[in-house]
């Protein structure tokens, strides 16, 4: 029987949030030149994003605050949206909420926006955009020093394009067999990409380890059988740590991930 690590791409190999919220920033500003986040250092001109201190940026941090509620690149606009105006978004329920009030065309338009501007920061300046979103070092070296044991495979809401262009740039090309990525062409939930895993590699459910830094995938997963685990080191918070281990979900430290993604 096939075992099978099944890895989310953001926040679990790659860090990538840096791009995401660049790349959501000028979807935002792009649409609405008015908007108060055209004053942002990034979008103004004052900084290069190689530059930017991040950390220190309380916009980058508010939205990372609410990234683990969303889902995919609509989503960067919704939160982006809920910062300008101050909305509070304390939890899931307030963030579903929030986003059921944008019509569909708005949020479609935010969707293809957000891969417009992401092929023109990637063409403008590749090595620029290669450096925002560095994979996690520590997991690569687990993930090679149990090369063969498992059968790796990427299910991301992101495109396969920029998964192709990231894994080859980052040379990790002898972990990721292309064959074996699941992006967001199947669909919102995960429950779709897993589905089209099980499938191309006659696995069972039970042989499947999902990992994933958002809860609200692992959640929406869990009915299909695979193994849930939480990444900590990606984008989520003690409140979504809490309520994995709540569920009866692994929340797994970057440096305990080994023992828990290649136990027996
Ligand atoms: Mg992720």
């Amino acid at each position: 029987m096939a075992k099978v690590l099944a890895l989310d791409f953001d926040g679990v190999i790659f860090d990538s949030i840096r791009e995401a919220f660049t790349v959501a920033l000028h979807t935002v500003t792009g649409r609405d030149p008015t908007s108060r986040l055209a004053e942002h250092p990034l979008i103004a001109g004052r900084c290069s994003p190689d530059l930017f201190p991040f950390a220190e940026d309380p916009t980058f941090r508010a939205f990372l605050d609410i990234v683990p509620l969303g889902n995919r690149a609509e989503d960067y606009s919704v939160i982006l949206s809920a910062i300008q105006d101050g909305t509070p978004v304390p939890d899931q329920t307030a963030y579903d909420r929030l986003y059921r009030g944008f019509d569909r065309a708005w949020l479609d338009e935010a969707h293809a926006r957000f891969y417009i501007e992401r092929a023109r920061l990637r063409n403008d300046d590749f090595e620029a955009w290669r450096r925002l979103q560095p994979p996690y070092q520590h997991l690569i070296e687990v993930l090679r020093s149990h090369a063969g044991d498992r059968t790796l495979a990427i299910v991301t809401a992101r495109d396969a394009t920029s998964v192709k262009l990231l894994v080859e740039a980052w040379a990790v090309t002898d972990l990721f067999s292309s064959a074996l990525v699941f992006d967001k062409s199947y669909g919102v939930r995960k429950t779709g990409h897993l589905e089209a895993l099980m499938e191309k590699l006659s696995a069972a459910p039970s042989g499947v380890v999902f990992v994933d830094d958002k809860l609200n995938h692992l959640l929406q997963v869990a009915p299909l059988g695979v193994v849930p685990v939480l990444a900590a080191w990606g984008y989520n918070t003690p409140r979504e740590r809490l309520l994995a281990e709540r569920a009866g979900i692994a929340v797994a430290k970057l440096e305990r991930a080994e023992e828990l993604l290649f136990a027996a």
